[in-house]
């Protein structure tokens, strides 16, 4: 789908997966005015597709947007495009019990545009690709490390939105932590240092007693979908929790802690490497909590409960 600047998108068309042509001055190329998004769509045991919250992506890419100066696709625009994209997909969408398949929506500035200003025109774009477990590990513990010095991102800047240029940000420290063998980096806020954000892809949990405490969103880590919707299932679940500033000694003596999003649907984390000192919270996989709130989550996206919360869009 195209749309210039100002403009409104029109209907889209099916392609054939493939190379695109952008101009060498695109806005996207040259100033990194880019969004994406992901979501998944699970098989039933009926043969039938769900997709999880699909509104809610299109609503957070709305809002990035906003921020990154961009025209974006109507919720119904965005929503149908998915519809259409997922059903022409339909038989790489993974049998019940065997993954996913993952869908990624992309709006980003075509147009040609040499001096600094948002692009005169834009592409939304969906593509697909079936997939498993996102960290090696699969769903058993993830070890991450505290990075203290590489930030994600500030106050003001762009940390809240989806924007592309916050993955290129993370690479740096991530390859580091990879290297070393930990999954994944824990970010700290860039201000006082001391207050925990996220991972370069995930929103973290920290779980002391039958309370769990996840960072409030304030404009420097996303929203995630799927930590809003394990708010609410543990709230439902009578567990108490709280948005709020967590600072990084909490993670000495939690109970559980655990991180959540799309690709990482809710992971449980092994240890944490903080100042070269290692806290570790149990080998053998879930914690009660991480395994409660997993299970009701998973149950629900693939069909396996009822949706009381009317989460989920079926296709046939
Ligand atoms: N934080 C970051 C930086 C992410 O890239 C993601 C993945 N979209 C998340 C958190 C989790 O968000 P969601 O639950 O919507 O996938």
């Amino acid at each position: 789908m195209k749309c210039s600047q100002g403009g409104n998108f029109s209907k889209g068309e099916l392609q054939r997966f493939g190379n695109i042509e952008l101009n060498p001055s695109a806005g996207v190329l040259n100033y990194g005015q880019g969004l994406f998004e992901g979501l998944k769509a699970y098989r039933k045991e009926d043969g039938n597709i769900l997709l999880f919250r699909p509104e809610e992506n299109a609503l957070r890419m709305r809002q990035g947007a906003e921020r990154m100066c961009m025209p974006a696709p109507t919720v119904d625009q965005f929503v149908e495009a998915v519809k259409e994209t997922v059903l022409a997909n339909k038989r790489w969408v993974p049998p019940p019990g065997k993954g996913s398949l993952y869908i990624r929506p992309l709006l980003m500035g075509s147009g040609a545009v040499l001096g600094l200003a948002p692009a005169p025109e834009y592409t939304f774009l969906i593509y697909v690709s079936p997939v498993g477990n996102y960290f090696k590990e699969g769903v058993a513990p993830i070890n991450l490390i505290v990075e203290h010095e590489l930030h994600r991102a500030t106050p003001g800047g762009t940390g809240g939105v989806k924007t592309i240029g916050n993955y290129a940000a993370v690479l740096k420290a991530q390859s580091a932590a990879k290297a070393k063998g930990y999954s994944d980096v824990l970010y700290l806020d860039c201000v006082h240092k001391k207050y925990l954000e996220e991972v370069s892809s995930c929103n973290i949990f920290v779980v002391k007693g039958n309370v769990i405490s996840t960072p409030a969103i304030k404009g420097t880590i996303l929203p995630g979908i799927t930590r809003k919707s394990i708010i609410d299932v543990a709230r439902s679940q009578g567990i108490q929790v709280e948005e709020r500033f967590v600072p990084v000694d909490e993670l000495l003596d939690a109970d559980e802690v655990f991180c959540t999003g799309t690709a990482v649907v809710v992971s449980p984390v092994g240890s944490i490497t903080y100042k070269g000192k290692r806290v570790s919270y149990g080998v053998d996989g879930f914690g009660a909590v991480a395994q409660q709130l997993y299970s009701v989550l998973t149950r629900l996206q693939m069909g396996l409960i009822d949706d009381k919360m009317n989460w989920t869009v079926e296709l046939s």
